[in-house]
């Protein structure tokens, strides 16, 4: 069973890969690989959305369950 309190959308061809969403993620959710953000440990997300307010390119929706 999943804890997951989200489903998080990356958009790859908006994401730089500036690790800034990794960094403010508060539960360690995300994380950088080929440059790229990808959900790491989708079921420790507690949809606080700070990874989609602090993106700069609008490449990370949240979307809570
Ligand atoms: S903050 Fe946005 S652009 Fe930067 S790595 Fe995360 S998703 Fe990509
Ligand atoms: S919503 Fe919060 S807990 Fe979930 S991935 Fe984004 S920063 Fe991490």
């Amino acid at each position: 069973m999943s804890g997951a309190k989200a489903n998080i959308e990356i958009n790859e061809r908006y994401c730089k890969g500036c690790s800034i969403c990794v960094e403010f993620c508060p539960t360690k959710v995300l994380a950088i690989d080929a440059f790229v953000a990808k959900v790491e440990n989708a079921d420790a997300c507690i949809a606080c959305m700070q990874c989609e307010l602090r993106c700069p390119d609008f490449a990370i929706k949240v979307h809570k369950l």
